[in-house]
């Protein structure tokens, strides 16, 4: 199997309630690596440009607010079939419908604060790590 590198964040419902260490309990239990991490305040602009494919959506705006509405924690994870692996322990975007075990099951409040993003492809991550990190910040 391929060591692939995915794109993470700890949304602001899940720092808020001080989640950061249970959240990443459950990914390095899931078998991934945090090869870098930072706690951040996004900007307006920062999460526009990020969830920029949403745009037309109709949830679009309080998402942006929603990101803005306190500090997140931008990850790298490393390992095999990082993409998929994440996406996997991460269960699916609404809680109400996640698997037993994942991380939106565990902790998310709700369909937008579901406490966690991952990459939904090996391409999409490569360009959502080089948006929030240098390659010196990434040390596997
Ligand atoms: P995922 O994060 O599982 O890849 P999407 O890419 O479809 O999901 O959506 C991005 C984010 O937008 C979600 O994680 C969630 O925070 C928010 N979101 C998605 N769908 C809705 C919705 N119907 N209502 C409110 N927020 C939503
Ligand atoms: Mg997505």
């Amino acid at each position: 199997m391929a060591t692939e590198r995915t794109f993470s964040i700890i949304k602001p419902d899940a720092t808020r309630r001080n989640l950061t260490g249970k959240v990443n309990a459950v990914l390095e239990g899931a078998g991934l690596r945090i090869v870098a991490q930072k706690r951040i305040w996004m900007t307006t602009q920062q999460a526009e440009t990020f969830y920029g494919v949403h745009k037309e959506r109709p949830f679009f705006r309080d998402l942006v607010t929603f990101m803005t509405s306190g500090p997140v924690v931008v990850q790298v994870l490393e390992g095999d079939n990082a993409v998929a692996k994440n996406r996997e322990v991460m269960g699916a975007t609404n809680p109400a419908n996640a698997a037993e075990g994942t991380i939106r099951k565990l902790f998310a409040e709700s369909i937008e604060a579901n406490s966690v993003h991952g990459s939904d492809s090996p391409e999409n991550a490569a360009t959502e790590i080089a948006y929030f990190f240098a390659g010196t910040e990434i040390v596997g």
